[in-house]
């Protein structure tokens, strides 16, 4: 269901978010200029509000506080700092209709995909304020000499945290690397994207309510150009997420100022559809990994690889699964597909529309623009016969157009999957989930989902999520998204005095007693050595 023309004067009324509301938000941000930006609609493309265009500063400033609260708050005892954790995500659950109202008013993003993020970010919660303290602490090491010398590694937060998030997922992206960095004891500067802001200071918000204390969590809003690289020439580590370009030059400056960084980056993702594949789940699962969030979604497929024998069945399953989608902007739970974020991101999908026609491509379903539903809305286009150098062949197109190719085997199959820069996901489907795993596991990606889409890789939190190649560096969830944010320190002791020549011993007799010493020890059986034998012998 369309929003009517009436109302596009005024989205707001479509929602209970006031105008109010917003404004009150935007004024949690410090900000010394009068220079502001203009937060649109996408549903609509008519203004919500505006936030304050932070400069370098303000950025200062942010950073400034965010270190003198970091101190304390590493001292806070970590049941402490999990009790918080625990209120924030019941928060988020209780408040999950202004949040998903807000999500909608800035991403033009149907509210079935809104969802996603709200259900996402309590599970996060959960697992970082059960789990989290397990990677914060000591571990015990084998020291050099055993008995004589011990090892132990204490983990330290890096300090201040720099997160920089995109629009498309700004609820989950904001939050999935921002909670377990304040969980590890650092405090953390975000900066959202500049086209939805509103969702990180209604998360803000809900943090303070949680009771984590003033400073630990700022929020600078402002162009990336400037606040991006003002917080990462202040920062202690910096947690990206956005496109491959940008990525790069994060990492450039990171480097520059030798900080840690993550790059959370781009895909170009493809989905195999076995030979023995069930064709109507398989269409079902391609229609969700294609055409969720608009098809704006990293992990989103956008090429098809499918066996010759059962091809022609799945381009037909798949297209009629595809036209029963319906696409629109309201805030309710009609639609299934919603906008894109703006009239640049409609222009890029249009130019990759074009230029695989112009090539001879045919478009099985979709490919026009819906201005007759919002400005910015277009259709769920699925293209056949794709000449491989399309720009939408090769470029991440990060809309909603997949294209689908046939192939004669499984190994052409993995070879065209792994024909590109990228590697953030695919998804594999099969009736037989052990050649499912099998075909995964020659795959270059980060996350690799068989018989699904993308919701079992993102959603298994215990696990880590990121990229080969273009697709980044580092790693969120699980165990490595916390350790990224700390620092470890290994204490050794030894019982016996320096590990050097005792006095009067001359150096060659030294030399030869540790060579002895290294051989006997290569010799002897180490803890791992039995392990990997009893495990060999299957004890
Ligand atoms: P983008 O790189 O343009 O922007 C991302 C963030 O970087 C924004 O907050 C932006 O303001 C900021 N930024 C811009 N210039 C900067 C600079 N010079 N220094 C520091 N920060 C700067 O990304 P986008 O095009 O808005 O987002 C879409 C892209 O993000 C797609 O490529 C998509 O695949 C990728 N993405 C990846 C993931 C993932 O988890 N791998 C998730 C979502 C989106």
């Amino acid at each position: 269901m369309a929003l009517e023309t009436e109302s596009r004067t005024d989205v707001l009324t479509a929602t209970d978010v006031s105008a109010g509301r917003l404004t009150a938000l935007a004024d949690r941000v410090d900000c010394d200029g009068t220079e502001t930006i203009d937060v649109r609609a996408p549903a609509t493309d008519t203004s919500i509000g505006e936030v304050p265009d932070c400069g370098e500063a303000d950025v200062e400033r942010a950073v400034d506080r965010a270190r003198e609260a970091q101190s304390s708050w590493a001292e806070t005892a970590v049941d402490e700092r999990r009790e918080i954790f625990d209120r924030f995500g019941d928060l988020v659950l209780q408040h999950r209709a202004e949040l998903l109202d807000i999500l909608q008013l800035e991403t033009g993003k149907s509210r079935r995909h809104a969802v996603e993020e709200v259900l996402d970010v309590a599970m996060t919660c959960s697992y970082y304020a059960d789990r989290g303290d397990s990677a914060l602490g000591e571990d015990r090491r084998q020291g050099v000499f055993p008995l004589a010398t011990t090892a132990r590694v204490t983990y330290e937060p890096v300090g201040v945290v720099g997160a920089i998030s995109p629009w498309n997922y700004p609820l989950t992206l904001s939050l999935t690397d921002v909670l377990p960095a304040l969980i590890a004891g650092n405090a953390v500067v975000l900066k959202p994207d500049e086209k939805t802001p509103y969702t990180a200071l209604a998360l803000a918000d809900l943090l303070e309510r949680a009771g984590l204390p003033e400073g630990c969590f700022e929020i600078v809003t402002g162009r990336g150009a400037t606040v991006g690289p003002a917080l990462i020439d202040r920062v202690d580590y910096v947690s990206f997420t956005g496109s491959t370009e940008t990525g790069r030059l994060v990492a450039e400056q990171a480097g520059r100022n030798l900080i840690g960084c993550s790059l959370e980056l781009g895909g170009k993702n493809p989905l195999l559809v076995l030979d023995d594949a069930d064709i109507e789940e398989a269409a079902r699962g391609a229609v969700q990994a294609c055409f969720a969030n608009a098809g704006q979604l990293c992990l989103a497929a956008e090429r098809i690889y499918v066996a010759d024998s059962i091809a022609e069945e799945f381009r037909e399953a798949f297209v009629a699964a595809t036209r029963e989608l319906t696409l629109g902007t309201g805030f309710d739970f009609e639609d299934d597909v919603g906008s894109l974020i703006d009239g640049d991101q409609l222009e890029r999908v249009e130019r990759h529309v074009e230029d695989a026609r112009e090539r001879g491509a045919t478009v099985l379903t979709g490919g026009e623009r819906r201005p007759d539903v919002g400005p910015f809305c277009y259709e769920p286009t699925i293209l056949t016969d794709l000449e491989p150098d399309a720009t939408a062949a090769c470029e991440e197109t990060f809309g909603p157009v997949v294209a689908v190719e046939s192939v004669p085997n499984v190994a052409t199959a993995i070879r065209k999957a792994n024909d590109t820069e990228y590697g953030l996901n695919a998804s594999v489907w099969t009736g037989n989930r052990k050649r499912g795993v099998a075909v995964a596991r020659e795959i270059d990606c980060g996350t690799v989902c068989v018989n699904d889409a993308y919701i079992s890789g993102w959603a298994a939190v215990d696990a880590p999520m990121g990229g080969f190649g273009d697709s980044g560096l580092g790693r969120r969830h699980g165990p490595e998204g916390i350790r990224r944010y700390l620092e470890s320190r290994t204490i050794a002791t030894s019982r016996i005095g320096p590990l050097d020549a005792p006095p009067g011993v001359p150096t060659a007799w030294y030399a030869r007693g540790m060579f002895a010493l290294t051989r006997l020890q290569r010799r002897l059986p180490t803890v791992a050595s039995v392990k990997r034998r009893l495990r060999d012998a299957g004890l």
